[in-house]
């Protein structure tokens, strides 16, 4: 088998293609290993907001009122087909599109076709786009079906080149302050937004004449495609970290046959920073970070066997999200490329990250109290006061 071109996160000739009945979301409804009554609070907990568990700030029934309003699009595609056994954006794909042109649009060429589909996502709210060829190892070698609780076929239409992958930047004072339930609602709109400009964007292509088929969590592993779409740099948290925003966003992909010139993965010092940095690996409540280098094989069913990565523990993970009752996103909060890149120090930080000069910045960052949380009352005592007040207060705290 041949390697993925990208030596951040190779693929091994013991790679074994995933199956989405092991993802720890899945495994959560069916293995006892990971099921468990706090789990099933836990979702229970995005259907209504909890009232009687906690008073503690970032948790209370305000912060779950927001959390759970910011999920309520992304959630009306999920539960639209549950009866029909789909949960559009996380089981299955999201399927609300019209039938598109019967007569194909042939582009000028690949090239200004890319460059126009770049645009138009852009134009319908993306923030990173980026296009790679279809690789059947990334996609899911089965699906999982909440109905039965087992596998069920994971069918794409035959003959899609290309995947445009396209990234959704997640709030930035909301992630800061992670965790909470208050930050899960970066989340939620993450998905909510996603969800518009991927169908936004695959009804185009379909009105074009050429298949589209616009996925967020189902039919296939996102990061392994974001990198290969050079949208950014895997690290040691999991996560894709991508020069606009650090790990602060959400993918989503659509698979199509429109013939389109394909990006190339990137390198910008991330790899290098990581081996000299393990923040998120000693802030993690879970300990699913590792503090070590990468290993090619799979820490839990739910790992990818067979890629020479950084690995991150998905059922702990999983078992603290669990534990608050809500996501958590301190790994991202926490890490030093999770910064205001519109301002010109932070934009000379990068380019230094970069360099030798890494060890240096990452002593710096720690002294300035660098991925420091917002107290989620501060989140909403800013929110009445005037927008100059807390323009000031966000500059003075990044
Ligand atoms: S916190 Fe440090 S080690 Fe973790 S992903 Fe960010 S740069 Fe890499
Ligand atoms: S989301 Fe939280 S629990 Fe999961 S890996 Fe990141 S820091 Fe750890």
């Amino acid at each position: 088998m041949a390697r993925h071109p990208h030596r951040r996160y190779e693929v091994l000739d013991t790679f074994e293609p995933f199956s989405q009945v092991d993802d720890v979301f899945s495994r959560s409804r069916w293995d006892p290993a990971v099921h468990s009554d706090a789990t099933e609070r836990f979702y229970s907990t995005y259907r209504r907001p909890l009232t009687d568990w906690r008073a503690a700030p970032g948790f209370t029934q305000h912060d779950y009122a927001l959390r759970n309003a910011s999920w309520h699009v992304t959630d009306i595609f999920a539960e639209m087909y549950e009866a029909a056994d789909r949960r559009d954006g996380f089981l299955d794909p999201l399927s609300m599109l019209r039938d598109g042109a019967d007569d194909k649009l042939e582009p000028e060429s690949p090239e200004i076709a890319a460059a126009q589909i770049k645009d138009v996502a852009k134009v319908f709210g993306a923030d990173l786009v980026g296009i790679t060829e279809h690789d059947e190892r990334w996609i899911y070698t089965e699906r999982y079906s909440s109905q039965t609780g087992t596998a069920k076929s994971n069918d794409l239409p035959a003959g899609l080149t290309s995947v445009i992958v396209i990234g959704q930047s997640m709030d930035p004072d909301l992630v800061r302050t992670a965790p909470s339930a208050l930050s899960g609602t970066a989340t939620g709109l993450g998905y909510s937004q996603d969800a518009a400009v991927l169908l936004g964007v695959a009804q185009y292509i379909r009105n074009l004449g050429y298949e589209a088929v616009p996925s967020m969590n189902d039919t296939a592993l996102a990061i392994p495609f974001a990198i290969k779409a050079g949208l950014g740099e895997y690290a040691r948290h999991g996560l894709v970290i991508t020069p606009e925003f650090g790990a602060r966003l959400r993918f989503g992909k659509i698979f199509t046959d429109l013939p389109l010139a394909h990006d190339q993965p990137k390198t910008f010092g991330v790899k290098e920073f990581c081996e000299e940095c393990d923040r998120c690996a000693k802030a993690c409540p879970a300990q699913a970070i590792p503090h070590e280098g990468p290993v090619p094989v799979a820490l839990n069913r739910s790992g990818l066997k067979g890629v020479n990565k950084w690995s991150v523990d998905g059922e702990a993970c999983f078992g603290y999200w669990s534990k608050i009752n809500t996501d958590c996103a301190i790994c991202v909060r926490i890490c030093p490329w999770t910064r205001d890149y519109s301002k010109s120090w932070n934009r000379l930080w990068r380019r230094l990250a970069g360099t030798g000069l890494r060890s240096y910045l990452l002593k710096l960052d720690d002294r300035l109290g660098g991925g420091r949380r917002l107290k989620p009352n501060d989140w909403w005592a800013a929110r009445r006061r005037p927008a100059s007040v807390w323009a000031r207060l966000s500059r003075s705290s990044n």
